[in-house]
């Protein structure tokens, strides 16, 4: 089987520090993985490798079976929302989100159509005429996914996006993302630090631990059979 994403080897050093070590990880078309861990684990640092944004040390990452390992973040086909929205502030929403269409030439038709499409998916129609400014920071949020939405691409990559939002919209708004997946059944590889988020979201989840994976399984495995103390500590039940 061809997987969606294939990490191979993966090792990723700043300066003398081991960041990633030897990392590998197969993820299936469809699947919704959850990378979790605290702070400093390195969870963005192997997303942003995933992404393009950082060159590996050592290894390969495939792309539905392309080896995307050097290729630029917009040749990868991935779509990625950030935990900080990154929108751009002097543009309106429908701006925000055709801009990227634009500048990669596509026709206006099709850009006015993906724009229709993931502004009915996420329900921000009434927004489309307004500045970043004067959205609430769950709107933001909609619209940053909302971009990621009209690339139209198989894998979607978050990095705690709603980390920065209050407890009843990051409940909101983890509903909507899991809708979202439902509908659209791409790959989606999140990254969280926050239990819950995972095993309400995740397929299967990747506990990290100092760049390495320590256990990788679907929650409820997660939970009842942590493979060590500190699987256990983090999310499992005590046993
Ligand atoms: P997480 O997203 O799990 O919180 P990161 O991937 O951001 O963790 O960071 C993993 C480790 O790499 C941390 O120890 C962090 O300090 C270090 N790190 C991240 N980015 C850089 C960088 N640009 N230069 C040097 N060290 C970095
Ligand atoms: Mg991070």
């Amino acid at each position: 089987m061809q997987h969606s994403v294939s990490i191979r080897d993966l090792s990723l050093n700043f300066g003398n520090v081991k960041v990633l070590e030897h990392l590998n990880l197969d993820i299936a078309q469809g699947e919704f993985i959850v990378l979790l861990g605290p702070s400093g684990c390195g969870k963005s640092t192997l997303l942003n490798c995933i992404a393009g944004l950082l060159d590996v040390s050592d290894g390969q990452i495939f792309i539905s079976g392309k080896n995307v390992t050097w290729l630029e973040p917009k040749d990868r086909g991935i779509g990625m929302v950030f935990q900080s929205y990154a929108l751009y502030p002097q543009m309106s929403v429908e701006r925000n989100l055709s801009f990227g269409l634009r500048v990669a030439g596509m026709p206006k038709d099709e850009i006015e159509r993906r724009v229709a499409r993931a502004a009915e998916i996420l329900q921000i129609q009434p927004l489309l005429n307004r500045k970043p400014a004067n959205l609430s920071g769950g709107q933001r949020q909609r619209v940053a996914i909302g971009r990621a939405l009209v690339r139209d691409v198989d894998v979607f990559l978050f990095d705690e996006p709603l980390s920065n939002l209050d407890a009843k919209l990051r409940s909101d708004l983890r509903v909507e993302i899991k809708r979202l997946h439902q509908r659209l059944k791409n790959t989606m590889i999140y990254v969280t630090h926050d239990q819950i988020e995972a095993l309400t979201l995740a397929d299967r989840i990747a506990i990290m631990k100092n760049g390495v994976i320590q256990q990788l399984a679907d929650p409820h495995t997660i939970y009842n059979k942590p493979v060590n103390l500190y699987v256990a500590g983090f999310i499992g039940s005590p046993s």
